[in-house]
């Protein structure tokens, strides 16, 4: 299956918005095996919205039109298509009911304008939209694929993986007659996206079924292999082989599959080699301990979460030195090891852990910038303290300590911690 993306706004051709919408599209497209061959942006303009249109009929089976599917004159994308396919446009009852409901909980008043977002081309069916007015259009027509989306991302996105792309399964099926379409999940850590796809390139180019789709998320990298096969042992075989050829090549880096979280991998290896583990959280306010505690059983392994935010918590609980807090400050390495060790002898426990950082947005210096997290861990035979400057929001940077400490926790557990890492 050819697609073709076709977005829709003045505002993408002056750069006064980016077109992520044609990204994401792209990117779950590549993991369902689909190929998209154009991406176009035109702008608010019928006459040019129809030539690009026409030009797709022509060499896209898939067409997937996002924006202009507002009430306003400038919203043309439904009401070009359907002239281009000589489509009259009708009036969706349930959509009309939608819309009214809308207006009325809003006590706002409807104009007819806005019925026009109840109108489909003939033979069209709409996808509901739970976060604006402008349903989605799905329509197969001259035996092509034609999908009309609303441009806000928070629209379209959900809507595209909630109702499109079980419809593009479907038709995947129906098309290439095949009764399965499968995809696993390889989930990576320690490694970003170009330097994984420099180590799997061959596969990568060689990819064809399973196709192999690389995807950054957050710290992590996610590679999702996508079968199809005429029965669901054969698709798994095909994952199976598949994920083995890539797990010779990035080994350790990939510490699960599908919707196994870092978390899930440090809890079985604790658990597997029954060691126990306490956290003194400065900076990431408890979420290392959240993210340990929402695996059942987590008392196996887990005997204490400490969020010794201010300085006398430091110092009266866990036995930081007042002195070295004076001296070298909260957020610094010799605090986060002294979190760590003494979190570790107050509960008696293998490992200890201690987080210090600034999250921000405030408190920043040049010496100390905000973003700069020092990660300690302390076992037995291991004292060790990593510095990270990250950038974002507050719950960016809680995000991303919580991970680098999973990812210490994990190297420790695999055995595999290097100064390093
Ligand atoms: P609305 O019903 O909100 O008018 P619409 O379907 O008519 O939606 P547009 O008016 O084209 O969509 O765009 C609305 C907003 O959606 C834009 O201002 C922009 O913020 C966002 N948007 C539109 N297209 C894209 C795109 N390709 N990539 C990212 N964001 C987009």
């Amino acid at each position: 299956m050819r697609c073709e993306i076709i977005a829709v706004g003045t505002e993408l051709l002056l750069g006064q918005i980016t077109n992520t919408n044609a990204r994401d599209i792209a990117r779950e497209l590549s993991s369902l095996g689909i190929g998209v061959y154009y991406q176009t942006v035109v702008g608010d303009n019928e006459k040019r919205l129809m030539e690009v249109f026409n030009e797709a009929l022509k060499r896209a089976d898939l067409i997937i039109l996002t924006g202009g599917l507002g009430p306003t004159d400038d919203d043309l994308t439904r009401e070009t298509v359907a002239g281009v396919l000589e489509l009259p446009l009708e009036k969706n009852e349930i959509w009309e009911q939608k819309l009214r409901e809308f207006f009325s909980r809003f006590k706002r008043p409807m104009s007819a304008i806005n019925l026009r977002q109840a109108m489909v081309p003939r033979g069209g069916k709409i996808l509901l939209n739970d976060r604006g007015t402008a349903p989605g259009i799905f329509l197969e027509e001259r035996d092509k694929v034609i999908i009309l989306l609303p441009g806000p991302p928070r629209e379209l996105l959900p809507m595209f993986k909630e109702q499109v792309i079980p419809l593009l399964r479907e038709k995947l099926r129906e098309k290439e007659n095949l009764a399965v379409l499968q995809s696993k999940v390889l989930r990576i850590i320690g490694l970003g996206e170009s330097a994984m796809a420099e180590m799997i390139s061959s596969l990568l180019e060689n990819q064809s079924n399973p196709t192999i789709a690389p995807l950054a998320k957050g710290a992590e990298v996610h590679l999702r292999l996508t079968a199809r096969g005429s029965s669901g042992a054969e698709t798994e075989s095909l994952l199976a082989s598949k994920a083995e050829e890539i797990k010779k090549v990035l080994g350790d880096y990939i510490y699960g599959e599908d919707e196994e979280e870092l978390e899930f991998a440090v809890a079985r290896l604790l658990w597997e080699q029954g060691k126990t583990i306490a956290l003194a959280e400065s900076c990431s306010g408890g979420l290392l301990c959240h993210r340990l505690t929402n695996i059942p059983d987590s008392s196996r392994y887990l005997l204490a979460g400490l969020v010794t935010y201010s300085n006398e918590a430091k110092i009266n609980i866990l036995g930081v030195d007042p002195a070295v807090i004076a001296v070298k400050g909260a957020v610094s390495a010799k605090v986060a090891e002294m979190m760590a060790a003494g979190v570790r002898r107050l509960c008696r426990a293998d490992i200890g852990v201690g987080i210090t950082g600034v999250a921000g947005p405030g408190g920043g210096t040049p010496q100390k910038p905000v973003g700069l997290t020092y990660i300690a861990l302390e076992a037995e035979n291991l004292k060790l303290v990593q510095r990270y400057e990250y950038w974002g929001s507050r719950l960016d940077i809680k995000e991303r300590a919580s991970q680098a400490a999973l990812h210490l926790l994990r190297l420790y557990l695999l055995k595999k911690l290097k100064k390093a890492e």
